[in-house]
């Protein structure tokens, strides 16, 4: 890290990495960042940081930015540097000419979970009133759309149901898919302070992650299911609870409906643990064990992530713990709930801001005659009330021909979503792929409009973390493309027919509060009075809510939902004898667009195969040999990792690099509900790269 001086001013805003939205003060000196140092009332980190928001800040200045806005006709033909009204006309007129050709729903967009509220915010709103459809997706949808989904169906409200504080009150404690040390580690220090004052620990993952045993802290059990059994083992949790006389009958009868059913569902035989055993792999008894403790403590909290999302029942295993939780009373209070460690800086809240087809903001359905109307009346146009497409559906509508335009927003599609040759194929075949980012990255080697974005350090708004709290993001200098990104998708909406334009962001957030009940108290003015706002915010909760579904939950009654388990469609074979799961490490960050350019060489400089001992002896693997990943649908080369951390049979690695692209072997499945992928889950054969 290399210090330029004493600082001469700071601003505070809010790290752009993961869901833990972290504040710090950011010291300059004069356009030069000196030092990112963690802010004492930030309400999410209290004074706390880690490696990443501290010193991965050096992509904002690094070489690779593209400052300029760049065209080419075809993907073959080298970029041509242009000026901005150059590159908004020709946005503008080549998705108007599509829509002429093919018809209104032939383009879209997808946004992303890096950029602001506001910024999130302005691109469906492009999309809805300018582009005339619903084709409007998030990257959200490759990571927790299950959990927006589940949590709606259960409990009425996509989103987690505590602050962080409130693990200090957690009894129990049971981390089901996560890591937090690498992926939260602010949040993850929370949770082991709780951890060494006495709080027990359930580890559910295939994978010993290191809090499973770490200095003074030991998991009371740690099952270590096989990947793609979760809603498995959370089932035959609830048949113990259910059958050992362990539900809190009271909650229940209060608070609850379609308990019968669910009880009459887990309570059958095949749900038992023992029944379970040979499929999930976990120890009758053991199972047992961590369902008494986690159902008889005053306190259990649960905390996942994208292990529980990331499969083909990715939306059961959601329901399945928000069954769970309600049937042991464990919600609506300190100490409790069901929260998912959100992966993205602002995936609550690109989310929130109704960036997923189905949903205009605050969750709420596009049918909604009701709820259209009001953005109908404001926006002065006529909204589709049909779902428009998700991501896979437009990858398979453009190779279909009938989707020919996307409008991408930070975020890497060639290198983050499942089943590579497939998406390349899907840019390929468009007519037109606009790429608004920061660096030339996978995607935009398919684009023919490349639009240069501005880093977190040159936005203003705000990002949402994962326990629903609204944080302002202080830009520290002017965007150094000389747009404003709100301002970019604005001008090309113009462009279009459909005049957008904001004097500020402030005034982008207004109208968010103007359309979305549970963001109604909520503007600049508040977030800078109160320091940051968990929402719902508005008439009922006018300082925001730190703890959901207190006394009724947002649907009214908490609704249970019988949870079959069934297998994934992903079966090992003679041929593909191993599983994949991936994950990420604590100083990379997902693609690694931005963890690549921090100019933190030491940093981790390549992905790597972690497989057991036993299956390396069998295939003549030493640790640190080049070894090739192959499944079904693709083939990749990496180097190898001798670890005991998986057991036998499981392999795992990393998505970090796109030299080794784990991405090109994991496939078309995906969740049944949401289409999130199942990247937790393929059948993959490994062979030494070099055989002697
Ligand atoms: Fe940033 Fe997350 Fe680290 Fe906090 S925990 S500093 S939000 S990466």
């Amino acid at each position: 890290v290399v210090e330029l001086g004493m600082p001469t001013r700071s601003v505070v805003t809010t790290c752009a990495y993961c869901g833990v939205g972290c504040s710090f003060k950011a010291e300059m000196r004069g356009d030069e960042l000196v030092r990112m140092v963690p802010y004492k009332d930030g309400g999410a980190n209290e004074g706390h940081s880690c490696v990443k928001g501290r010193f991965a800040f050096g992509y904002a200045s690094h070489p690779d930015r593209i400052l300029k806005p760049m065209v080419r006709d075809r993907i073959t033909d080298p970029w041509r540097e242009v000026g901005w009204d150059e590159a908004i006309s020709t946005v503008a007129t080549r998705m108007r000419g599509l829509q002429e050709r093919y018809g209104p729903g032939s383009i879209g967009a997808i946004s992303s979970s890096r950029c602001t509220n506001e910024e999130v915010f302005v691109v469906q709103k492009m999309v809805r009133a300018a582009f005339g459809n619903n084709n409007i997706d998030t990257c959200a949808r490759v990571c927790h759309s299950p959990t927006g989904y589940g949590l709606k169906q259960t409990f009425g409200e996509s989103a987690g149901t505590q602050d962080f504080r409130s693990v200090a009150q957690a009894d129990v404690i049971m981390v089901i898919g996560a890591n937090p040390t690498d992926g939260h580690p602010v949040f993850a220090s929370r949770m082991k302070r709780r951890l060494r004052e006495g709080a027990r620990l359930v580890v559910i993952d295939p994978r010993r992650i290191d809090l499973v045993r770490s200095p003074h802290i030991e998991a009371a059990h740690h099952l270590q299911l096989r990947p793609s059994t979760n809603v498995a083992v959370v089932n035959a949790m609830a048949h113990v609870v259910v059958t050992e006389g362990l539900v809190d009958r009271e909650f229940v009868d209060a608070r609850c409906e379609g308990f019968e059913e669910w009880e009459e569902f887990v309570a059958r035989p095949e749900n038992s643990p023992e029944a379970t055993e040979s499929v999930t792999g976990v120890p009758a008894g053991e199972l047992r064990a961590a369902a008494r403790l986690y159902a008889e403590a005053p306190n259990g909290a649960i905390y996942y992530g994208l292990g529980v999302t990331e499969h083909s029942q990715g939306s059961t295993m959601v329901m399945g713990m928000a069954n769970l939780a309600m049937a042991c009373g464990n919600l609506g209070r300190d100490g409790v709930g069901v929260n998912p460690l959100r992966g993205q800086n602002n995936v609550q809240g690109s989310c929130d801001m109704g960036s997923f087809p189905h949903e205009l903001t605050g969750y709420r359905h596009v049918s909604d005659d009701a709820v259209r109307t009001v953005f109908e009346e404001l926006w002065g146009r006529t909204l589709l009330s049909e779902p428009g497409l998700r991501i896979p559906n437009m990858f398979d509508a453009a190779i279909d021909g009938t989707f020919r335009g996307l409008f991408v927003h930070g975020e890497d599609i060639a290198q983050s979503d499942p089943n590579l040759q497939h998406v390349t194929a899907a840019l390929e075949s468009m007519e037109l792929v606009v790429v608004q980012d920061l660096f030339l990255n996978e995607t935009a080697k398919f684009a023919h409009v490349f639009l240069p974005g501005a880093s977190f350090l040159e936005k203003d708004g705000t990002f949402t973390n994962a326990e629903r709290r609204v944080n302002r993001v202080r830009s520290v200098m002017r965007p150094k493309a000389g747009k404003h990104e709100w301002e970019i998708v604005c001008d090309i909406a113009t462009a279009m027919g459909y005049p957008m334009s904001y004097d500020h962001p402030g005034q982008i957030m207004d109208e968010i509060a103007q359309v979305t009940p549970t963001f109604r108290g909520i503007s600049f003015e508040t977030l800078d009075k109160h320091g940051s706002i968990q929402w719902p915010c508005n008439e009922d909760a006018p300082e925001g809510t730190p703890t959901m579904h207190v006394d009724s939950f947002v649907r009214g009654k908490g609704r249970f939902v019988v949870t079959n388990y069934l297998p994934t469609n992903e079966r090992t074979t003679s041929r593909f004898p191993l599983v994949l799961t991936t994950g990420r490490i604590l100083s990379q960050y997902n693609v690694g667009a931005q963890t690549r350019r921090t100019g933190n060489v030491a940093w981790h400089p390549e992905d790597l195969l972690e497989l057991h001992p036993h299956d390396a002896e069998v295939r003549g693997v030493q640790d640190g040999d080049e070894v090739t990943l192959a499944s079904r649908v693709g083939k990749t080369t990496l180097r190898a990792q001798i670890s005991d951390r998986m057991p036998p049979g499981v392999v795992y690695t990393t998505f970090h690099h796109p030299v080794t692209g784990a991405n090109v072997v994991t496939t078309e499945n995906s969740d049944w509900a949401t289409n999130c992928p199942e990247y937790k889950v393929t059948a993959v054969q490994v062979g030494l790269a070099h055989p002697l």
